[in-house]
């Protein structure tokens, strides 16, 4: 899917599971509240206290396939065993609308973004370290083994395509990681909303 040149501006904060992109994001959110956060739809299943529409749009495999075969998704990808896409059709309207939309995807979801949208702004958070990076994935207790070790399998194929994006943020200490990505922000608040 081609989008036309929308007149707001999209983030994607991408990078491999546990990095800290969800945490980086809701403390832009809170800054920013002009900023609008995609729901994606997913076939993982709820993890405890995730709600249907608000994290996530949780949908079964076939209810998932058949809205790709529909072209609904902006880009879809598999990863650690279930299917991820993001909607496009808010997205499209907010960008319209002259909003700043972010997005919090996985790498081959982030490809497909820049060739549907290369004007798209993309960060990725590189972790200190693999260990770093699982030590994370554990404390959040609410992965399997197996999840865990396809997340970790997964997140060296992504750390070695980090340089394919516009911008690597380093996620070792958190709030230097949340002022890097607002300088990546900020410019593109001014641009939308500048006459
Ligand atoms: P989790 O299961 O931990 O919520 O998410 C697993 C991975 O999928 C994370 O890296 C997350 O950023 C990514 N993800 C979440 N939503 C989407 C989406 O709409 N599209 C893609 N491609 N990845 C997504």
């Amino acid at each position: 899917m081609k989008f036309a040149q929308p007149a707001g501006g999209l983030l994607v904060l991408t990078g491999p599971s546990g990095v800290g992109k969800g945490t980086i994001l809701q403390a832009i959110l809170a800054r920013y509240p002009q900023v609008w956060l995609s729901v994606s739809a997913t076939t993982r299943g709820p993890r405890p206290g995730e709600r249907h529409g608000e994290n996530y749009f949780f949908l079964d495999r076939k209810t998932f396939m058949d809205q790709v075969d529909r072209g609904q998704f902006l880009e879809w990808a598999q990863f650690a065993g279930h299917a991820y896409g993001t909607p496009s059709g808010p997205i499209q309207s907010r960008l319209q609308a002259g909003q700043t939309v972010l997005l919090e995807i996985e790498v081959e979801g982030a490809r497909q973004v820049r060739h549907c949208l290369p004007t798209a702004v993309q960060v990725f958070l590189y972790p200190p370290s693999l260990a770093v990076l699982e030590q994370r994935i554990r404390a959040r207790g609410s992965d399997s083994e197996v999840s865990i070790t396809r997340r970790i399998a997964r997140a060296k194929e992504e750390m070695a395509r980090a340089s394919e994006f516009d911008h690597v943020i380093l996620n070792g200490d958190l709030n230097q990681a949340i002022a890097d990505v607002e300088a990546v922000l900020q410019p593109m608040l001014r641009t939308v909303s500048s006459p």
